[in-house]
């Protein structure tokens, strides 16, 4: 069964809230001085008596960790309370070291923010209700029969993002996991990478009967590796939750998991009560006290935000909701952007970003694509960029010449000019008598095409433009020889 958005019943009401756990970008593990950089490192290399939970060790707080989490739940419009505490979450399981993780229970770094998306131009706002610190646990590796255990992972600095019951629609919970993962890249805060698992997302998912105030019997959804993944198994779990309803019969509280390759949730156990994990004060850890001057400090140190950025390229350069939108979402891509526009001569600016973003979005994105290059390693620098625009911007190359200059540039590293230059790249006509001319001769030696476009047959003109292009060896604009080709069809058309 796939499931689409438009196939969800108008007769119920789904009701949806994220729990979102992400990696931080910290040196170090939360609680002792233990490496996280171990993504490529042998299992086990990255331990130590802290992380691995034995027996007398003292945890230590990492400062970063608590300022990462801090500026997170700042860009998410939450309170920072003066004091915080980390508290013991108990549950047996074989990737959790100690038998307990570290986490926050009642008095978490933040509470009571939003974050907004934006539905087909209607801004939502969604709640967010606590970002709250704690360590990861270790990683299990299964196989037939026995299972292996990493303890690289364990103890990595954790932050769970949770948000309202505030979302309606599968589509909602995507766009809010994307608004969400672009402040956390950011604030360099996070990779978020979701298909590494620095970026993980669960779901609670319930559904009512249109009209219904109390919430319906929920479920939670793990394993969502992709955006695409969230919105899938929403839409998955809604219908399967609807169908149940019609059908009379009950939704038990569980845990389910996704399955990518079938496109359906499974079972996975029936959801323990938060009760059960005997949350209580973590004993080796002193209160943690947030000063108001540290906040502040973190608050102004807070880099600029997607939103403001999206804002800003729509006022100060003009370009469109989706231009700005590509180069928002993808923030390495709006860097570069950026750069160029900060290499072009200041006059003309909106003409000029303008340029830059089509070159950017265009050129430089599918360059980058075609040839499985991360912009980080791009030899075509903003600086090339900018004088290839500058090329076109004093007619120096046509367009034409400028698609196959970006290629090379891109892949040798060279500058435009001295592409140019090395070719012998001529330049175009400019001078519109010369131009004529050979578009008079064109039309003489070819009557048939400019009959046949007097005609009305349009496509034949196409045939005369090719021509005018061959006599002046791609030395003309493509531009100018179509207006000035129609221009002198339509004079000597008596
Ligand atoms: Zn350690």
């Amino acid at each position: 069964m796939t499931v689409t958005e438009t196939d969800i019943a108008t007769d119920f009401e789904i009701v949806i809230g994220l729990e979102v756990h992400s990696q931080l970008l910290t040196k170090s593990k939360m609680f002792c001085s233990c490496s996280t950089d171990y993504a490529y490192a042998a299992p086990n290399t990255h331990v130590c008596p802290v992380c691995m939970g034995m027996p007398g060790v003292l945890p230590v707080i990492n400062q970063q960790a608590v300022a990462c989490t801090i500026m997170t739940a700042l860009a998410l419009n939450c309170t920072i309370p003066a004091y915080s505490k980390f508290d013991r979450k108990n549950y047996p399981y074989p990737d959790l070291m100690k038998g307990y993780q570290i986490s926050q229970y009642d008095i978490p770094l933040s509470n009571d923010g939003y974050l907004i998306i934006d539905l087909e131009g209607q801004q939502k706002r969604v709640g967010i209700t606590r970002v709250h610190l704690e360590e990861d646990t270790a990683r299990l590796l299964h196989h037939s029969g026995y299972s292996l255990i990493d303890i690289n992972r364990a103890g990595t600095p954790l932050m769970e993002i949770v948000s309202e019951p505030d979302m309606r629609s599968p589509l909602e919970a995507r766009l809010y996991m994307q608004r969400l993962r672009e402040i956390l890249v950011y604030l360099g805060v996070s990779s978020g990478r979701m298909e590494e698992g620095s970026l993980r997302c669960d779901a609670n998912i319930s559904v009512r009967p249109r009209g219904q105030q109390k919430l319906g019997v929920k479920t939670e959804i793990k394993n969502m590796n992709s955006f695409r993944s969230v919105e899938r198994a929403l839409a998955y779990e809604a219908q399967r939750q609807i169908e149940l309803l019609r059908s009379g019969q009950p939704i038990s509280q569980e845990t389910r998991g996704w399955v990518e390759t079938k496109g359906i949730t499974v079972s996975q156990r029936s959801k323990e009560q938060a009760d059960d994990y005997r949350y209580f004060p973590e004993p080796d850890l002193p209160p943690l006290v947030i000063s108001p001057a540290w906040v502040e400090e973190l608050r102004a140190s807070l880099p600029e935000l997607p939103d403001t950025r999206r804002a800003r390229y729509m006022r100060d350069y003009g370009l469109s909701t989706q231009d700005a939108n590509t180069l928002t979402e993808d923030k390495a891509l709006g860097d570069y952007f950026e750069q160029v526009v900060a290499a072009l001569p200041a006059q003309n600016r909106v003409a000029r970003a303008r340029a830059a973003a089509n070159l950017t979005l265009n050129d430089v994105a599918r360059l980058l694509k075609a040839h499985s290059t991360d912009i980080s390693e791009n030899l075509l620098t903003p600086a090339a960029s900018a004088n290839l625009l500058d090329l076109l911007d004093a007619n120096r190359i046509t367009g034409k010449q400028a698609k196959d200059i970006v290629e090379e540039a891109f892949i040798s590293g060279k500058m435009p000019a001295v592409i140019v230059e090395e070719k012998g790249i001529q330049p175009p006509i400019s001078d519109e008598g010369e131009l004529i001319r050979i578009i008079e001769e064109v039309i003489a030696s070819n009557s048939k095409a400019a009959s046949d476009y007097r005609a009305g047959k349009v496509n034949a003109l196409q045939a005369l433009i090719g021509q005018v292009m061959k006599q002046t060896r791609g030395q003309a604009k493509a531009g100018s020889v179509r207006a000035l080709l129609i221009k002198k069809l339509e004079e000597t058309d008596q």
